[in-house]
C-alpha cells in the first residue's frame, strides 16, 4: 500500500491508462485539426472527434448531435445558463437554482442578477434534498430555467430528477442539471430523466483535465443557447475554438470505458464506501451528512463533533488525503455552505470529512483509513478543552 491513499475522487479522478493510450496519437502522428476538411490530417481528427462524440452521447443516452465539447463543467455550467438566459430574454428573465449547486453554478447566477436576472434560491432539507411543491410554487410565467444539479459534489445526495423534469415540462420551462458528479457513477439517461441540458466532465470520470461537455436537447423541445464563445463557428455555432481533439478523444474513452464497467464498479465500490462509513460511524460524536438513501454509491460525508476540521485534515494529510468540502472553498476558512444549507450548526459543518472512493480503492486502504482517522480524531480530542467541557 502507497501513502498517501487517495479518498478525494469527487475532486479529481486519475486518468485511465487506457484513456492515456488512446489519446497519445492524437498529440504527435494524428495532430490534424479536426476542422481541416481539405486534407487526411483534417479527416483524421474529425472521425476521431465524432467517435468520442458518440461514445458520450451513448453514455447518457442522447444523439452525438446533441453533445458540445467544452473546456470542462465550469465552462458547460455558464454556457448553459448564460445562454439561456440571453436567448430566452424576450419570455423572461427568471431562473429558478438552490442554495447547494457547485459554485460554477451559483457564482454564475450571481452573475446574472447583476445583469438584471432574478433568480430564486431552494433551500433544502436536512437530508439535502428540494421540496418538489417548493419547486413548483416558484415557478413564475417568465421563469427560462429550472438548474438543479444531479448529485452533490459534498454530501454525494442525489435530488428528485425525474419529479424536477416533470413539474418543468408541465410548465414548459427549460431544465439544466450540473449531472458532472453523477455520469459514469450512477446511469443517467436524457430522455428517462427528462433533461433538456446537461453539464459533464473528464476528471471526474477517468479522463483528462480541462475538457467536459454540454449536451444541449435537439428535439422536444429544441433548445437554443447564445454562444458565449465567437469565433469560427464550431460545435454549430454553440462554442467556438479549435477541437482540442486529444482531450476530446480521452473523454471519449473515459466515457465509453465507464458505460462498459459502470455496474462493476459499484459493485466493488459501493460495499468498501459502506465500510469505510461504518467504520467511522463507530468514532463517538461521528455522524453522516445528507441522505444515505439517496445518494452517490462512492461518497460519504461526515462530521465528528468538537474536532476542527482543519486540523484533523492537517494531521491526516501524510497518509490520507481527502477535503472537507469542495476544493474550491478547501483553502479558506469558511465552512461549508452545503452543510450550513443542510441546517448543521458552524461547529459541525466545520468538523466534516468528505470521502470519495473510486476505482482504485481497496479494502486495504479502507481499513487503513478508518483506522488512522479513528485515532487522530482522538489524538485531537485528548488535546482538546472544548472536548473536556462537552
Ligand atoms: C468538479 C465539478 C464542477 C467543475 O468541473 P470542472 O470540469 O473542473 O470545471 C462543476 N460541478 C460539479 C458538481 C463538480 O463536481
Amino acid at each position: 500500500m502507497k501513502l498517501p491513499i487517495y479518498l478525494d475522487y469527487n475532486s479529481t479522478t486519475p486518468c485511465d491508462p487506457r484513456v492515456v493510450e488512446a489519446m497519445l496519437p492524437y498529440f504527435t502522428q494524428k495532430f490534424g485539426n479536426a476542422a481541416s476538411r481539405s486534407h487526411a490530417f483534417g479527416w483524421e481528427g474529425e472521425e476521431a472527434v465524432a467517435l468520442a462524440r458518440e461514445q458520450v452521447a451513448a453514455l447518457i443516452g442522447a444523439d452525438p448531435s446533441e453533445i458540445v465539447f467544452t473546456s470542462g463543467a465550469t465552462e458547460s455550467d455558464n454556457l448553459a445558463l448564460k445562454g439561456v438566459f440571453e436567448l430566452y430574454a424576450a419570455k423572461g428573465k427568471h431562473i429558478i437554482t438552490v442554495e447547494t449547486e457547485h459554485k460554477a453554478v451559483l457564482d454564475t447566477c450571481h452573475h446574472l442578477e447583476k445583469l438584471g436576472g432574478e433568480i430564486t434560491w431552494l433551500p433544502v432539507d436536512r437530508e439535502g434534498l428540494i421540496d418538489l411543491g417548493e419547486l413548483e410554487s416558484a415557478i413564475r410565467p417568465d421563469t427560462v430555467l429550472i438548474s438543479v444539479m444531479y448529485a452533490n459534489n459534498e454530501i454525494g445526495v442525489l435530488q428528485p430528477v425525474k419529479g424536477i423534469s416533470e413539474i418543468a415540462r408541465k410548465h414548459g420551462v427549460l431544465f439544466f442539471t450540473d449531472a458532472t458528479q453523477a455520469v459514469g457513477k450512477i446511469p443517467v439517461n436524457v430522455d428517462g430523466d427528462g433533461i433538456d441540458l446537461l453539464a459533464l466532465s473528464a476528471h471526474k470520470l477517468y479522463g483528462p483535465k480541462g475538457i467536459g461537455a454540454l449536451y444541449v436537447r435537439r428535439r422536444n423541445p429544441r433548445v437554443r443557447l447564445q454562444a458565449q464563445m465567437d469565433g469560427g463557428g464550431h460545435e454549430r455555432g454553440m462554442r467556438s475554438g479549435t477541437l482540442n481533439v486529444p482531450a476530446i478523444v480521452g473523454l471519449g474513452q473515459a466515457c465509453a470505458i465507464v458505460q462498459a464497467q459502470m455496474d462493476a464498479d459499484t459493485a466493488r465500490i459501493q460495499p468498501l464506501r459502506d465500510r469505510l462509513e461504518a467504520g467511522l460511524l463507530q468514532i463517538e460524536g461521528a455522524h453522516v451528512n445528507g441522505s444515505r438513501s439517496h445518494r452517490l454509491p462512492h461518497t460519504t460525508n461526515l462530521s465528528f463533533s468538537h474536532i476542527d476540521g482543519q486540523a484533523l485534515l492537517a494531521a491526516l494529510a501524510k497518509d490520507v488525503a481527502l477535503s472537507s468540502g469542495s476544493a474550491c472553498t478547501s483553502a479558506s476558512m469558511e465552512p461549508s455552505y452545503v452543510l450550513k444549507a443542510l441546517g448543521l450548526g458552524d461547529d459541525l459543518a466545520h468538523s466534516s470529512l468528505r470521502l470519495g472512493l473510486g476505482r482504485w480503492t481497496t479494502e486495504e486502504e479502507v481499513d487503513y483509513a478508518v483506522q488512522k482517522i479513528t485515532e487522530t480524531v482522538a489524538n485531537l480530542r485528548e488535546k482538546s478543552i472544548r472536548w473536556e467541557r462537552r
